[in-house]
C-alpha cells in the first residue's frame, strides 16, 4: 500500500538511520542503512515479503554521482566473474552454491511431508513450514546477487567513465547443455546465472551513463575478442580450454580473459576516435556512442 506524504507518517532523518512514525498504527519505527542522496519524502510504501514487513521512502533528490576519465574493458566469464582490461579479476560470489545445498536438503525434507491436494488434502504446517523457508533462502540469494552487481557497478564507474563490454547471446549460454559436455556446460551456467552478468551490466550502464560517461558493448561476431591480439590485432584460434592467449604472430602472452578485454576497450576507444573524424558508422549501436562519444569529449576541454 501506497501512503501518501504526510498523510499519517513522517520521517525523521536526513537520510542516514532515523526514525519513521506510522501515525495511524501509533508505531515509531527505527530505519537502517543510508540513501545515498538524500531528499524531500514523497511517497511511503509499506511491503509484505515473505515474512516480514518493509517501508520504503522514496525521496525527491538530485542524484550526483562521480566518475573518473579512465577507460576500462570487461570480459564477463565463467572462470572468474570479471577480468578488466586493467589486468584484474573480480571473483565470482558464491551465493547460489552454498544456497542450493540449503535449498536441496529443505526440498527433500518437503517431499517426505504431506502434499497438498486440490478438495481433498489440505497443506499441513509442516509443509508451510519449509515452503517459507525455502522462499526464504531464494529470497536472501536474489538480494545478495542484487546487491553485489550495485556493489560492483558502483565501484567501476566511480574511475572509469568509459566502460566497454562484449554483446553476450545471455539465453544461448546459460541454455541447457547436452550429449558428452553436459556436466561441463551446467557447471558454466551455474556460475554465469550466479554472478547475474545481465543485472550487473544493466547497472553499469544505468550507473555510467547516469554520471555522463559512456557504456558501449562491442559486437562480438564482428571483433572476436577472445581469439583477437590486443597488441597486434591478428586472429589467433583458440579453444575453450586455452586459457592463455599466446600470440602466433607478435609472441605477447596474457591471459586470456584479460587479453579480451583490452581488446574491447582498444576497439571502443578506436570507435570513439573515428567517430570525431566524421566518418560514418556501419551499426547503430555505434551510432549512439558516437553522440555520447561528442559529449565526452567536450569535457577534458572545459576544464583546461
Ligand atoms: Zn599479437
Amino acid at each position: 500500500m501506497d501512503i501518501p506524504r504526510y498523510a499519517g507518517w513522517k520521517a525523521y532523518t536526513e537520510g542516514n538511520n532515523g526514525y519513521l512514525e506510522l501515525k495511524d498504527l501509533g508505531l515509531t519505527i527505527q530505519m537502517r542503512g543510508k540513501a545515498r542522496t538524500w531528499g524531500k519524502p514523497t511517497t511511503c510504501t509499506i511491503i509484505w515479503d515473505s515474512r516480514d514487513w518493509y517501508a520504503s521512502i522514496t525521496v525527491k533528490c538530485d542524484p550526483v554521482r562521480e566518475t573518473g576519465k579512465g577507460v576500462i574493458g570487461l570480459d564477463f566469464g565463467s572462470k572468474t566473474a570479471i577480468a578488466t582490461s586493467d589486468g584484474e579479476f573480480i571473483e565470482t560470489p558464491r551465493f547460489q552454491a552454498k544456497a542450493a545445498k540449503q535449498e536441496k536438503s529443505l526440498s527433500k525434507g518437503l517431499r517426505r511431508k504431506w502434499k497438498p491436494e486440490k478438495g481433498t488434502i489440505k497443506a499441513s504446517r509442516r509443509w508451510k513450514k519449509l515452503q517459507r523457508q525455502i522462499r526464504q533462502v531464494k529470497r536472501k540469494v536474489a538480494n545478495q546477487r542484487h546487491n553485489w552487481s550495485h556493489q560492483v557497478a558502483a565501484e567501476i564507474v566511480s574511475s572509469n567513465s568509459l566502460v566497454a563490454t562484449e554483446k553476450l547471446n545471455l539465453k544461448g549460454m546459460t541454455k541447457k547443455g547436452n550429449g558428452k559436455r553436459n556436466k561441463q556446460k551446467t557447471g558454466l551456467n551455474r556460475n554465469l546465472l550466479d554472478v547475474g552478468i545481465g543485472m550487473t551490466k544493466d547497472s553499469l550502464k544505468y550507473k555510467v551513463e547516469k554520471a555522463g560517461g559512456i557504456y558501449t558493448e562491442v559486437p562480438t561476431q564482428k571483433v572476436k575478442p577472445t581469439q583477437r591480439c590486443h597488441q597486434c590485432w591478428e586472429l589467433t584460434k583458440k579453444t575453450l580450454s586455452d586459457r592463455v592467449h599466446d600470440c602466433q604472430h607478435c609472441r605477447c602472452q596474457e591471459d586470456r580473459d584479460i587479453n579480451a578485454a583490452k581488446v574491447m576497450i582498444k576497439y571502443a576507444r578506436g570507435q570513439e576516435l573515428s567517430s570525431s573524424d566524421g566518418e560514418p558508422l556501419s551499426s547503430t549501436s555505434c551510432g549512439r556512442m558516437a553522440q555520447l562519444g561528442a559529449k565526452k569529449r567536450q569535457k577534458p576541454q572545459a576544464q583546461r
